[in-house]
């Protein structure tokens, strides 16, 4: 078993965190408090190869493996959780998508300008009255003539749909048959397509630099060449691509965690009190390692995890527990975090406040805890508790 990187992983995990701490970091408060990220950033993320890690050569990307691509997340998620997600959703969710199951048209139309970061995609799954249960989705497509070849008319709504504002592409989800997984199909739908509104969500606790969008559909008309894999696959494709986002949301909680660390050595063994500083207590020491394991034990399930992909293996479980543990562990690191800060920890002005709101949302979207529990109980005992 070999858990050293290459030379390339360690070049490119370099340049993310210099980029990063450059680009980034200096804005991440200002960006938080008026709710948006300076989208200038998107584009310039992109040049550095965030965007294209894993998209192939052909297509404008890098061609890379999965473990790089952790390792950049990792980066994003240490320096900020909502312009990771800006990436995770657009080259992650929807670009896999796209590289998966498109046709080479659809991939020649939107892979290089998500690669480079000059476009950017969402996914479009989550409604308002069917979140953990999306195979239950009401969104319905029919056909807009008799023919099989005839235009699909959309009608429906979607909620929670990162870069929903931002977007030039989605990934829609809706109903093209019978209920259940089955009758659900998925389509590429240009967010300039008529019949298609976007209102931004405002007022989160936490990645408030990311878009967050309702988007709703009224007879909104689509070519038949609009469906992405078959008709009836979309709920597989969905879960596949989430299986994927999944590693890549464990990631950057990884690096939610791995900064808590940073910050709270730095700020423990300055801080004095009683005469000598607040590291030297037994008690925040405690606190202080237990931030310490979870930041290496969801790295060694993220890697894993990455590492399943890129042999080709079966990875859905793997991917399962480490976004379970990687998520549960940035909520406790940052909760954590705030307690070394003491009342410090409490305000905009230290970093360890926003840590702990970004967190929240990581053990809620892309399969809550619970859902990730039910996958791996489902595993270990083949019986699935969803019916
Ligand atoms: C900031 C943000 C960004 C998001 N981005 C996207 C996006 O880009 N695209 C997208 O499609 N969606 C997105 N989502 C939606 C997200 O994936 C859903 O919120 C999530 O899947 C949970 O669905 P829900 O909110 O409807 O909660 P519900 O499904 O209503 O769950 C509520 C509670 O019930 C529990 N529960 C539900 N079913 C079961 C069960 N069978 N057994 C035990 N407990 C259960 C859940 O674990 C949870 O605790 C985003 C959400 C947020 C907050």
């Amino acid at each position: 078993m070999d858990l050293s990187l290459t030379e390339e992983q360690r070049a490119f995990q370099q340049v993310a965190r210099d980029f990063l701490d450059k680009e980034v970091v200096p804005h991440r408060t200002e960006w938080d408090r008026r709710e948006s990220v300076d989208t200038a950033i998107i584009p310039r993320m992109g040049e550095i190869g965030f965007f294209g890690l894993t998209i192939p050569e052909e297509y404008g990307g890098l061609g890379g493996d999965h473990v790089s691509y952790c390792l950049g997340m990792e980066e994003l998620g240490r320096a900020d959780s909502a312009v990771r997600g800006i990436v995770s959703v657009s080259s992650g969710l929807f670009g896999k998508i796209v590289l998966a199951h498109g046709t080479e048209e659809q991939k020649q139309q939107w892979l290089p300008g998500i690669a480079n970061g000059t476009k950017l995609g969402c996914f479009a799954l989550t409604e308002p009255d069917n979140g953990s249960d999306a195979a239950n989705l009401k969104t319905r497509a029919r056909r807009g003539g008799s023919s099989p070849g005839a235009d699909w008319v959309i009608d429906g709504a979607k909620i929670f749909i990162t870069n929903g504002t931002w977007a030039d592409v989605a990934v829609v989800f809706a109903r093209t048959g019978s209920e259940g997984p089955r009758g659900v199909s998925a389509f590429l739908v240009p967010t300039d397509t008529p019949g298609l509104e976007r209102t931004e969500i405002k007022g989160k606790l936490g990645l408030r630099g990311q878009a967050t969008a309702s988007l709703t559909f009224s007879s909104m008309r689509l070519p038949a060449s609009a469906i992405v894999g078959e008709e009836g696959q979309g709920f597989r494709i969905a879960m596949q691509s989430l299986d994927k986002g999944r590693v890549s949301v464990a990631a950057g909680c990884t690096g939610i965690v791995r900064a808590c660390l940073e910050e709270v050595v730095s700020y423990a063994t300055e801080r004095t009190q009683f005469g000598k500083p607040i590291a030297g207590f037994q008690l925040v020491q405690d606190m202080i390692a237990d931030i310490s394991v979870d930041a290496d034990a969801a790295r060694l399930l993220t890697w894993r995890a990455a590492d399943l992909i890129d042999r080709g293996e079966p990875f859905g479980t793997a991917a399962s527990k480490a976004k379970l543990f990687a998520s549960e562990a940035a909520v406790r690191a940052a909760n954590l975090a705030i307690q070394v800060f003491g009342g410090y920890g409490y305000v905009d002005e230290y970093p360890v406040q926003k840590l702990m709101r970004d967190a929240r949302v990581m053990t809620l979207y892309e399969g809550t805890s619970q859902i990730q529990k039910l996958l791996i109980g489902r595993a270990e005992t083949g019986i699935s508790a969803f019916g």
